[in-house]
């Protein structure tokens, strides 16, 4: 039984490995988060941070290792096929790659009735209708439902993908790298639509994406992922005001900002080597490998997430204060 009282998504202590024993890939490891009704959260970090992975178990399509996916309270990583397929309603993903993620044999119409079929809501003609509804919210015509997913184009391809996706009428949608598999000339129109269809029907968003410009336009929160764990979570205006994790500070160094005078001034941080292998993740702090200001600590002990600062944002750094100061690395546009 949900209870309506409680978050849209909680995870307790997520964990996903693949395979076991040593040579097991660490993908999520021990994540806790909350996304509320409503709320838009961006969940960043750089290929091989396990945030995609961390999508595909929030809506079971992996099982997971350990840990809680509670949906409105009832953990539905524990919950028999059965008793799964009742909740899948309240909640749907929308993959990178529409073209991938459409059937080809299926006409648009079949695809974006398929949730309610499987779900048995409405009878045909209230199918039709919602499909007619549905096409209008996403800017498709009408008459694109009876068109195949090849004579469409990427753009129109991540539409229907939404208009699926929304068909039952979700609490809450993962979005997974939406706009990166598409044209640069439609990405904006992508995510103007996400915004405005979250906006008008409510629901909650896990948007998943390595795009920092794409998260400040969408998102009311950010968490910020590194090799399977959760290193910052802050309120979106917060988070680029004061970026607090060293990690997090080189992410936002590296986003280009549409002011050319600022942008020329600015120092990017560049992070020395590569994300390490998940396989046999860095002792201690996992990011002490490639931490400008890492401390002998920093080697041995793990930092936990905590909350600090006057608004609670959660920061897992040794360095960081319980008041929220912190190292500053060297970049002009991030000084305060
Ligand atoms: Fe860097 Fe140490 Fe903070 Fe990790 S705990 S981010 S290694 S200073």
């Amino acid at each position: 039984m949900t209870d309506t009282n409680a978050p849209v998504l909680q995870l307790v202590d997520l964990v996903k490995h693949f395979g076991i024993g040593p040579g097991a890939v660490r993908a999520v490891d021990g994540v806790s988060l909350t996304v509320s009704a409503g709320e838009v959260l961006g969940l960043v970090g750089e290929s091989g941070s396990g945030k995609t992975t961390l999508g595909r178990c929030v809506v079971r399509l992996v099982p997971v290792t350990s840990g809680q996916v509670l949906m409105r309270g009832v953990d539905i990583a524990s919950l028999s096929r059965r008793r799964l397929r009742g909740l899948r309603r309240d909640f749907n993903i929308v993959f990178q790659d529409p073209s991938s993620s459409l059937n080809p044999r299926m006409t648009v119409a079949d695809i974006v009735c398929e949730p309610l079929r499987l779900h048995r809501i409405g009878n045909a003609a209230a199918r039709r209708a919602r499909l007619a509804e549905l096409l209008d919210q996403v800017g498709l015509r009408a008459e694109v439902g009876r068109r195949y997913p090849h004579e469409l184009s990427g753009g129109q391809r991540q539409r229907v993908s939404l208009a699926r996706a929304l068909s039952a009428g979700p609490a809450l949608l993962v979005a997974d790298e939406p706009t990166s598999a598409l044209d640069v000339s439609v990405q904006a129109s992508v995510l103007n639509l996400i915004a405005r269809l979250q906006s008008e029907l409510g629901f909650a968003c896990l948007f998943i994406t390595h795009d920092l410009a794409s998260v400040e336009f969408l998102a009311q929160r950010i968490a910020v992922m590194y090799l399977g764990k959760l290193v910052e979570v802050a309120d979106r205006a917060e988070l680029f005001a004061t970026p607090r994790h060293p990690y997090t500070q080189a992410l936002l160094s590296a986003a280009p900002i549409p002011d050319p005078p600022v942008q020329r001034r600015r120092r990017r941080i560049v992070l020395s080597g590569d994300v390490p292998s998940p396989v046999r993740p860095p002792s201690g702090c996992r990011f002490h490998t490639r931490c400008p200001v890492a401390e002998p600590r920093c080697v041995t002990d793990e930092p936990l997430l905590r909350p600090v600062g006057p608004t609670g944002s959660l920061v897992a750094c040794h360095l960081v204060t319980d008041t929220g100061h912190g190292p500053r690395l060297a970049d002009p546009a991030l000084a305060p």
